[in-house]
């Protein structure tokens, strides 16, 4: 039985993958078929340990008749966890006769990252998250970019990619948009952010759009949805309940899947609670100087304009004041530093700021 489309007004016709894009990775999934595959990118990668060998990237597709196609990704930067776990469960327990449509999930779509448990890939040092849109000549992390720009989300309808805040940070879980200049994708995506259903929502001036997976995708007007969910390199069971049920939301609200979140997951919630901005510059608390970060607050606590926020302890130096650092603004701890050493330019804590779901 056909979902429910709240979002398209017509039925959309299956894009076929972009058979001009010159790209060196190769697949044997077939993007037209219908049925559940489980397969892989594959990357020639020739090197010392393996002379004709390839990186391999798992992709699954879920295919049940015409209907949008939504596009999942996990795992651009490889030490955030809570998006493969996500992505994993779901491929799991999902159902092809739950779908309408077409659903590409890639859990860990930078893997070489993901086994080494860092933010950038071991293989040439390049954030996958700063290459869009990527390079089909370039090396892996640019040819991985190159591939879902040029094949894979040409063929999207909606594009959700899960981020966490890795090993140097913590994030309250939130679902992530950007501020669009096309304001009726704005307005939908605003919808499609509340009903994820996380404790917050947020709102980004991103002032730096250049490379992102998140510029790719919004450029050519397609709905785009990220998030932030805890982080500290390993994986949050709340953030994790929060993902899944957000997931479900989601994939039910863009008319391509109706399943449940998995099993154990206990958070339930139809629509995010609180929308938050960023807007100014001195919402994100940097240091100065090195020291060692004693946040004075935690993750998730309201604070005041002119309160104390953090001090930055000079441990070589004994006797000499710590620098304190005050909140800019009322708002609320959404991001702090994991790591205690802190050096000058580090990110240290980010204020939140309410903003009305009404204005955009
Ligand atoms: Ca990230």
């Amino acid at each position: 039985m056909a979902l429910k489309r709240k979002i398209h007004s017509k039925p959309i016709m299956d894009i076929p993958p972009n058979k001009g894009a010159k790209t060196k990775v190769s697949t044997d999934l077939d993007f037209q078929a219908d049925g559940k595959q489980v397969s892989y990118l594959k990357i020639p990668y020739s090197r010392n340990t393996s002379a004709w060998g390839r990186v391999l990237i798992p992709i699954v597709q879920f295919k049940n008749g015409a209907g949008p196609t939504t596009l999942l990704t996990g795992g651009v930067h490889g030490d955030e966890f809570e998006g493969p776990v996500v992505l994993i469960k779901l491929i799991e327990r999902l159902k092809l006769e739950q779908v309408s449509g077409r659903i590409i999930i890639l859990p860990a779509v930078n893997m070489p990252a993901h086994m080494t448990s860092t933010r950038l890939s071991p293989l040439d040092n390049i954030d996958m998250n700063r290459c869009f849109p990527g390079d089909a000549k370039g090396s892996v992390t640019q040819i991985i970019a190159h591939y879902i720009n040029s094949i894979l989300i040409p063929m999207a309808d909606f594009v959700v990619d899960f981020h966490s805040g890795g090993k140097s940070l913590d994030f309250v879980p939130c679902a992530v948009m950007h501020r669009l200049t096309d304001k009726k994708l704005e307005k939908k995506t605003l919808r499609l952010l509340r009903r994820f259903g996380s404790p917050y929502g947020l709102y980004l001036n991103e002032g730096d759009p250049d490379g992102l997976l998140d510029s790719a995708v919004e450029s050519r007007g397609k709905i785009f949805i990220s998030t932030e969910l805890r982080g500290g390199a390993t994986v949050n069971a709340s953030a994790v309940a929060i993902a899944d049920n957000g997931v479900c939301n989601l994939l039910q609200e863009f008319g391509v899947a109706r399943v449940k979140p998995s099993r154990y997951t206990k958070y339930r919630s139809q629509q995010t609670q609180i929308l938050l901005h960023t807007d100014n510059e001195s919402c994100f608390v940097a240091s100065d100087e090195d020291g060692l970060f004693e946040p004075l607050i935690d993750l998730g606590g309201k604070v005041k304009e002119g309160q104390p926020i953090a001090q930055l302890h000079h441990t070589t130096t004994p006797g000499r004041k710590p620098k304190l650092l005050k909140s800019a603004h009322d708002g609320v701890v959404i991001c702090r530093r994991v790591p205690g050493r802190a050096e000058a330019g580090d990110c240290l804590l980010v204020i939140g700021i309410e903003k009305s779901w009404e204005c955009s």
